[in-house]
């Protein structure tokens, strides 16, 4: 689903894991919803998960990957 941003910031997160600077689309108005408290999910849903991810921790997707890759294993 492609959502039509009336008006969109572009967010620079850098991954504290693998220092990757990844651009994140967002609706500003959405954004400010999220640091005022409200919940990531409700406030951008159109992200995805690993966007999300780096909003909050500053880990991506992948940096994460490899995280759980060496939990549990064996
Ligand atoms: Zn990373």
């Amino acid at each position: 689903m492609i959502t039509q941003m009336i008006n969109p910031v572009w967010v620079e997160v850098k991954c504290r894991m693998c220092g990757t600077v990844y651009t994140i689309a967002v609706e500003e108005n959405d954004f400010y919803d999220w640091q005022n408290g409200k919940c990531i999910q409700d406030a951008m849903p159109y992200l995805t998960a690993d966007e999300r991810e780096l909003l909050i921790s500053h880990t991506c997707g992948d940096c994460w990957a490899e995280m759980f890759s060496c939990i549990g294993g064996d």
